[in-house]
């Protein structure tokens, strides 16, 4: 199986063509090696969406995320989109229970 993703032109290109393009970038153009890389594995849900926002300005973002698909990464955030067990979620739940009953405020 021959996986392709678009360029940031609308070309087609095949995952190696991809990973030929990203080893010609700076990594100070990447957003996760410029920052704390912790942002992008944080257990912090506003650091999460930060590090997606991030992810948006980084060249290799459409690699990126199809490798990380590829691979089912277990967790993290990949090519702006937060990974759980596998496959894409949409925003990271806070830590604890919810609460049963609504606090008036
Ligand atoms: S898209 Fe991938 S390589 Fe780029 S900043 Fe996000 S996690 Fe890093």
């Amino acid at each position: 199986m021959t996986i392709s993703v678009l360029n940031r032109d609308g070309a087609e290109l095949s995952l190696g063509q991809l990973h030929d393009q990203a080893e010609q970038i700076d990594d100070e153009l990447m957003p996760c090696r410029s920052n704390n890389p912790e942002l992008w594995f944080a257990e912090s849900p506003s650091d999460v969406e930060y590090a997606k926002q991030l992810c948006l300005e980084c060249p290799v973002r459409a690699l990126c995320l199809s490798g990380a698909l590829e691979r089912r990464e277990p967790w993290g955030v990949w090519g702006g989109q937060l990974f759980l067990q596998g496959v894409v979620i949409p925003r990271k739940r806070p830590r604890g229970r919810p609460r049963k009953n609504e606090v008036a405020a």
